[in-house]
């Protein structure tokens, strides 16, 4: 049999040497453009990639792997570090965490008990206690990580449930599942907050008809008045409102919530208040813009996600709470995992924490780059994205062929070309496709206002104003032959 593993034998160290290094040879070659994507439309796609068959009788060995892999897939791969890439939050990882995902892969913890990953597990918490103290969160505060913003908002979102049943309803949910009168819980978040929110809504038994959608202002951001009324008028007629989830940085727009107003409404209703702070939990590190942020101390909980604007592989997020007894909600002991005894001799079993059992060790992403960069270096990126963002905004607002929705509070521009013409929408619809397979550029499309716009989310410290002033000709000149 070939080598398995890495072990302390000379041999199996060579074989992982050799593919590593052959690996890495192979994708520095595949770099060979700085377009985002080669072009190909989906049929043409499957066409390159076909193999009779992935499971042959006999293996074909490293070597056909390696060259099937260098032929058919890495130059069809996105290329996200190219800064033609911006459509959605998905952005490059920075290089240090190609290192720790080396680590991650050859070491292989698993996160759920302390015998699995015990310095692991100690790193964790050590992240998560910095994370805390990042965002202010105080001294009784805990925090997990999770498989990306939709596992975290469910986790607070559940936990949020749990609490509310447990503390005002004197219902214990754990045990007897949903109190009688379920059907007056209510929760509430904007109109344009993510939709795992009411997919969660959905799965913990609460429906969506418990998600009350709270319109946005101008600058897309949730209505205070209109939270207001909709909490009244629900108390009024005997509803149980116990959640606000605020979004910190909404998927399309980037817009943030406003924390302290909604902070004292829930206050003022004894309500959990949850940040979706998927997006915008990046700000915190730019020194100039961290303000925009900082009264996510007033939430109880929040969501962070690192494969976002903090440019960490996928996946890598946490979920912080602010009183971390709240995490008893998800702890069941199991005689063969997490035993009672193991925490009363300091073994930590982060299972506790978690909807996940088996757990990537995502922690070390977070721990290599904040130390490799530090504060100044990570301000330094996520100020770059603010700027640009602020520079295109003001490139688009001097031209009158376009419309741009709103102005940017975190990295995000959502705008149209414009010709006056009914065909705008589909105009705006073909200047995107043409940018993916003509240049090899990728940008964002949604709807705004009942129409289609077109979106830069620029996540890349490697854009440039020249950039950004190329690209808006380039959709400039193809909308102009479009219309
Ligand atoms: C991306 C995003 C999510 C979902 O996060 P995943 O990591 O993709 O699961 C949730 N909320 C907001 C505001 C987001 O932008």
């Amino acid at each position: 049999m070939n080598s398995l593993f890495i072990t302390e034998n000379a041999e199996d160290k060579a074989a992982y040497k050799k593919m590593m290094a052959q690996t890495v040879e192979a994708i520095c070659n595949a770099f060979d453009s700085s377009a985002a994507y080669s072009g190909p439309e989906p049929y043409e796609l499957k066409q390159k990639i076909h193999l009779d068959s992935i499971l042959p009788e006999n293996g074909l060995g490293w070597e056909k792997v390696l060259s099937l892999t260098e032929e058919k897939i890495l130059p069809n791969m996105l290329r996200t570090p190219s800064s033609d890439y911006m459509p959605h939050l998905h952005g490059p990882a920075v290089l240090e965490s190609l290192a720790a995902e080396a680590v991650i892969s050859a070491y292989n913890q698993s996160m759920d008990s302390w015998d699995q990953s015990p310095a692991a597990t100690e790193i964790e918490l050590a992240v998560i206690r910095c994370l805390c103290d990042l965002y202010n969160f105080g001294q009784h505060s805990d925090g997990v990580f999770t498989s990306g913003g939709t596992q975290s908002n469910q986790t607070a979102i559940l936990l949020a449930r749990d609490w509310y049943c447990t503390e005002k309803l004197k219902v214990d949910i754990r045990k007897c599942g949903l109190p009688e009168n379920f059907k007056k819980l209510r929760l509430y978040t904007s109109e344009i907050s993510h939709f795992s929110i009411e997919k969660a809504a959905q799965m913990f038994g609460l429906g969506s008809d418990a998600v009350v959608k709270i319109p946005v202002d101008e600058k897309r951001r949730m209505s205070v008045p209109a939270l207001r009324a909709h909490i009244e008028q629900d108390v009024s007629v005997g509803n149980l409102p116990f959640l606000v989830v605020g979004t910190v940085g909404t998927t399309d727009f980037g817009s943030i919530d406003p924390l302290e107003e909604i902070a004292g409404l829930c206050a003022q209703y004894g309500m959990w208040f949850h940040a979706d702070a998927a997006y915008g939990s990046g700000v915190i590190l730019s020194e100039t813009y961290k303000a925009r942020v900082s009264a996510l101390e007033l939430c109880d909980s929040i969501t962070v996600d690192f494969h976002k604007l903090f440019l960490l592989p996928i996946s890598c997020s946490a979920v912080l709470v602010k009183d971390s007894r709240d995490f008893d909600a998800l702890t069941i002991h199991a005689d063969y995992l997490n035993r009672v005894e193991d925490e009363e001799d300091g073994y930590t079993n982060l299972v506790d924490k978690s909807l996940q059992t088996t757990r990537r060790f995502d922690a070390l992403k977070v721990w290599m780059s904040f130390l490799c960069r530090g504060k100044s270096g990570w301000s330094e990126i996520i100020t770059k994205s603010m700027e640009n963002a602020s520079y295109l905004y003001q490139l688009l607002l001097q031209k009158r062929c376009f419309y741009v929705v709103t102005e940017p509070e975190i990295s995000s521009v959502v705008f149209r070309f414009v010709s006056g013409s009914e065909n705008d929408d589909e105009i705006n619809r073909r200047i995107r496709r043409t940018l993916l397979h003509g240049y090899g550029i990728v940008i964002g499309q949604t709807v705004a206002d009942g129409h289609v716009c077109l979106k830069f989310t620029l996540l890349n410290p490697l854009m440039t104003h020249e950039k950004l002033e190329n690209l808006v000709s380039i959709i400039q000149d193809e909308g102009k032959k479009l219309a």
